[in-house]
């Protein structure tokens, strides 16, 4: 329509570089929904060997998808319990489901499950519930992963007589791949989520993931980035080190395949970009995670904010005291030489008006002769308290999320999903804020430093099963000789996993 043709020529950001590959000619901002701006960070192409894969996977996607006659004859072969093994030519399946937790986690554990996808040649699809559909765009065109509405296939996934892994791997310890191959033709829940059991743990298992090829339909329930642990998965290994030859990238390609934003995301992240971000020398994303807002008060958590932002990142300019004034006076007198666009991202609105106010009431205390930086400060929405089953609240966290992405510097708070989906998409290494918390001393943090840069642009994964009797740490790819290690500890999650 002669609206979206305005809103494209409005929003002048170059397209997503992995659709282009896959579908030469076709993206060119033609459509919103193939319109990603091409990261000012990181330019890295996507590996032919990945594109390859991805081909492959949208035809398979394609023969597979809800309601084909492949999907109906596998679905009801397995609601049926009819004896089945899954020939090459046959769909199998990964469904993420009903998920809990917010937006971030979700992100991150769905971009995990396409992966694993595409390790075992499976599709992947999703039932999101209610307050999810309206968000992204279907990753691969003219094609749909979501899992049907209609009841008859929900009552039958959902079923009370439907198999837990963890229950089937406890009650059969010293059988795995027997009960597995027992149990092919019938859905299999697996709980890979926080909280989630030794059992559960052994889905990691080389000999188990032999037999859940067998099963054609696995109903996956996760909030985690389990991607670091793939790849230390001797199975995979080596397919997933011709995919990315750059480990750093995992999340960005992934992330950026599967996420496209709405029309009506698209709409809400280009009108905000055009009127507040687009015409800075320079955007800065500062995602702002208050987990307890008792044990972190504004106070002291501004006052972490404004010592990484302006001594250790450095990316705010110090702002004017008594002593420098009136070098600071002659500044102002100058025109305006570089401006800064702030976007601050929170679920409370006291950082923006704080910051806001602090940056226009005092100048900043620029020692150049070019005269001031302008700061200028801008948040999209304030939603108070987390909502994560209302689709109105999802929205404004995309939108939050993809603005982030968005930016050219990330600051982002320590254990955040929600920053690490920003970072990922925006393919930066973001400056890691650790929000102080008065439980642990206030002031005091994990690294002296209020930030730290991290070391890649990867997401961590929070919670993975402890690796060869606490090798982790040491070298964690189980590469034994010489090598750069692949995965290490996360910087703000001590025992968490990132690839880099
Ligand atoms: P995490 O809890 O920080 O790991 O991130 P999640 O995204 O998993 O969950 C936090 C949820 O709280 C988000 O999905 C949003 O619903 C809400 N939220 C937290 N911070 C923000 C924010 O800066 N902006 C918006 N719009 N929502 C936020």
């Amino acid at each position: 329509t002669a609206a979206s043709l305005l809103l494209i020529i409005a929003f002048p950001i170059p397209p997503i570089n992995l659709r282009e590959e896959l579908e030469p000619g076709k993206s060119s901002c033609a459509s919103r929904r193939h319109c990603h701006k091409s990261s000012s960070s990181y330019h890295k192409p996507p590996s032919p060997y990945l594109l390859s894969v991805l081909r492959d996977y949208e035809q398979r996607h394609k023969r597979c998808e809800p309601l084909t006659k492949s999907f109906n004859r596998s679905f009801f072969q397995v609601s049926s319990h009819q004896p089945s093994h899954v020939d090459d030519d046959d769909c199998s399946y990964v469904v993420f489901t009903r998920p809990t937790n917010g937006l971030g986690n979700r992100m991150l554990s769905m971009s995990s499950a396409f992966l694993y996808a595409l390790l075992t040649n499976r599709v992947l699809l999703v039932d999101f519930g209610p307050d999810m559909t309206h968000l992204f765009s279907e990753p691969v065109p003219n094609s749909t992963w979501l899992f049907p509405e209609d009841s008859r296939f929900g009552n039958r996934i959902y079923g009370s007589k439907v198999d837990d892994f963890g229950s089937l791997m406890k009650n059969n310890n010293n059988n795995h791949t027997a009960v597995l191959a027992n149990n092919s033709s019938s859905f299999l829940h697996v709980n890979l989520g926080y909280g989630y059991d030794d059992y559960d743990k052994l889905f990691y298992s080389n000999e188990v993931q032999d037999g859940l090829q067998k099963v054609s339909w696995l109903i996956l329930k996760s909030d985690q980035y389990f991607v670091p642990y793939l790849f230390l998965m001797s199975g995979f290994r080596a397919k997933l080190d011709r995919m990315f030859p750059d480990k750093e990238t995992v999340f960005h390609h992934l992330g950026r395949y599967l996420f496209t934003p709405s029309d009506q995301a698209w709409g809400l992240i280009a009108r905000f970009y055009d009127a507040y971000l687009a015409n800075a020398d320079e955007r800065i994303g500062l995602q702002i995670r208050v987990l307890d807002t008792k044990a972190s008060p504004t106070a002291l958590v501004l006052k972490q904010v404004l010592r990484c932002a302006q001594k250790e990142a450095q990316i705010l300019p110090p702002l004017a005291t008594k002593q420098n004034e009136t070098a600071t006076k002659k500044l102002a007198s100058k025109k305006t030489s570089y401006n800064k666009a702030v976007l601050v991202a929170s679920l409370s609105s006291e950082f923006y008006v704080e910051l806001k106010d602090m940056f226009w009431k005092r100048a900043s205390a620029s020692t150049g002769s070019d005269g001031e930086v302008a700061v200028g400060f801008h948040q999209a929405s304030h939603e108070e308290v987390q909502r994560s089953n209302d689709g109105s609240h999802n929205m404004m966290a995309w939108v939050d999320i993809y603005l982030l992405s968005l930016c050219d510097v990330l600051v982002t708070s320590g254990w955040s999903t929600f920053g690490y989906v920003a970072q990922g998409l925006g393919g930066l290494r973001p400056w890691i804020l650790q929000i102080p918390d008065t439980k642990y001393g206030g002031g005091e943090t994990l690294w002296g430093n209020a930030c730290r840069r991290a070391v890649s642009m990867e997401p961590c994964f929070h919670f993975p099963p402890s690796y060869d009797g606490n090798k982790v740490g040491v070298r964690v790819d189980g590469e034994e000789g010489g090598g750069s290690p692949s995965v290490v500890h996360c910087e703000d999650v001590g025992g968490g996993l990132k690839l880099v």
